[in-house]
């Protein structure tokens, strides 16, 4: 079973996936927690150039370092861990790059995702659920910014709507996979909506 989890920065994937992680190991089940970029040692070293690089990186040049993180991340974590029957979780992973290198870069959204495609041999999660958390509330968080895209985000006050309106476009679009969570809510309102919904894929 693969699930990933999408939404802007603190929407509260980490947390959620914590707690989904505690609850799914509380099943049995063998867990893999991994995060996008940075999952792996050579993500680590691209999520240093990605969020850390000291100038401007042309838009199509980073879809290419996202994809290639997300190539050797998938080839190496992901369906390995899979084979072997284990639940990946997983922060971030193509509708993020389609939100963010697509609508937020502004670069066409079709080819940012047959990028990733090609990336992953056409890897799609069983499951993506997306934080959704209301502009305003998102641009609160970038008083703490710490990347290099967090300045660059507040440069660009459209730049979490775009993103925003992305991440619904994509979940209105493919309903089946998508669990869309208003992030507003209390955290263990919206970690019970996320097992319900994990819940129900478990049983069959
Ligand atoms: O959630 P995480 O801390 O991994 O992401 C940090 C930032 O990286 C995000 O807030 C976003 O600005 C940026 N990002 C991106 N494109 C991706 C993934 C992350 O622009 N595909
Ligand atoms: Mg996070």
């Amino acid at each position: 079973l693969f699930i990933t989890l999408e939404g802007g920065d603190g929407s509260g994937k980490t947390t959620q996936a914590e707690l989904l992680g505690e609850w799914l190991a509380g099943q049995g089940r063998t867990v893999v927690r991994t995060r996008e970029p940075g999952g792996t040692e050579v993500g680590v070293e691209v999520r240093e150039i990605v969020l850390h690089h000291r100038g401007d990186i042309a838009p199509r040049a980073e879809a290419l370092l996202y994809a290639a993180d997300r190539a050797h991340h998938v080839a190496t974590v992901v369906r390995p861990a899979l084979e072997r029957g284990d639940v990946v979780l997983q922060d971030r992973y193509i509708d993020s790059s389609v939100a963010y290198q697509g609508a937020g870069r502004v670069l066409d959204p079709e080819a940012v995702r047959g990028l990733s495609e090609w990336a992953t041999e056409g890897l799609v999660p069983d499951l993506t659920v997306l934080l959704d958390l209301d502009a305003a509330a998102a641009r609160g968080r970038l008083d703490e910014a710490r990347t290099r895209f967090d300045r660059l985000e507040a440069e660009a006050s459209d730049f979490h709507d775009r993103v925003r309106t992305a991440y619904l476009g994509l979940a209105e679009a493919e309903p089946g996979r998508f669990l869309v969570v208003d992030a507003a809510q209390p955290v263990e309102t919206i970690a019970l909506a996320i097992r319900e919904r994990v819940g129900a894929l478990l049983g069959d």
